[in-house]
């Protein structure tokens, strides 16, 4: 794995991983880089089913930065036929980690691609997901802030079983009804399911890994491999914990406001 990087730094380091050395400093919610500099690069850490792909891809628009989520590529390839794509899909279907080497093999080429169209910046969603991949990343990336989603585990079971994909347009839905009672001091829980429009719902697809068992092994796995990525973070003074209140309509403004981005809108507009 150390080769694959240090041919990454040594041997062609495009523009946009040479932008990922320049400095910064330690603490989580420090003011947005100026985009002229160099635009954020941020990373979305949480368990399966979190929603990290929801709110990753809402702030890469509101920021205009790149929004890449690892378990995509993975999925891309997938669609791809050959013997790369038939020995991922036995891994992702038994809700394993794909190893470091194609994972940053398939970051990298999304890297690159970014990188030849001007794009800056980004944020990671799904990545990294072992200390390793955190330890590589320090190698190349200078992270400003990673957000920590969280969410009780019966219902992130629950959101897991109730996603679909529509197979025309590739948008994301979630057919769940979420409604927790309150219980021994912890609070209750509400989520409205996020349903297609009418001409998605006869394309909707699941998942193959986003089974009950699937998901209950992806979910020990992020306790083992995924979690200490946390910490990891946390003792850099990078992380932001974030206890989702709800659904969107709960979550995003909270997440906006914990961010310090609640009036970010604006100050663009007035800026302009
Ligand atoms: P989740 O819903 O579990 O967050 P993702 O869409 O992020 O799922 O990822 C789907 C699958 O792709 C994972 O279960 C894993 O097999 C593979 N994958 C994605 N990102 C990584 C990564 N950083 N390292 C290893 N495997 C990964």
């Amino acid at each position: 794995m150390s080769s694959l990087l240090t041919r990454t730094r040594l041997s062609n380091p495009s523009p946009f991983l040479r932008r990922f050395l320049s400095s910064t400093s330690s603490s989580p919610l420090r003011p947005l880089p100026n985009p002229v500099d160099r635009n954020v690069q941020w990373i979305f850490l949480g368990c399966p089913g979190v929603g990290k792909g929801t709110y990753a891809s809402r702030l890469s628009s509101l920021l205009s930065v790149p929004h890449i989520a690892t378990g995509d590529l993975v999925r891309d390839e997938l669609s791809s036929s050959g013997t790369l794509s038939d020995q991922l899909r036995e891994i992702v279907n038994r809700g394993e980690l794909v190893s470091d080497e194609i994972i940053f093999n398939l970051l990298s080429k999304r890297l690159a691609a970014g990188d030849a169209k001007g794009e800056s910046g980004f944020i990671l969603d799904g990545f990294p997901r072992t200390i390793n991949q955190a330890e590589i990343l320090k190698g190349v990336a200078d992270i400003d802030l990673v957000v920590n989603l969280k969410l009780r585990e019966d219902v992130l079971l629950e959101k897991c079983l109730g996603r679909r994909i529509c197979s025309q347009c590739g948008k994301n839905y979630n057919v769940a009804s979420i409604n927790v009672k309150g219980e021994n001091g912890r609070p209750g829980m509400s989520m409205a399911p996020l349903l297609p429009p009418q001409h998605c719902m006869s394309k909707l697809i699941t998942r193959s890994d986003d089974t009950e068992e699937v998901v209950k092994e992806r979910l020990r796995i992020y306790y083992e491999k995924s979690q200490p990525v946390e910490e990891y973070y946390r003792s850099q003074g990078k992380l932001i914990e974030f206890d989702l209140p709800g659904g969107i309509p709960e979550s995003w403004p909270k997440l906006l406001e914990a961010l310090k981005l609640d009036d970010y809108e604006e100050k663009q507009l007035a800026a302009a």
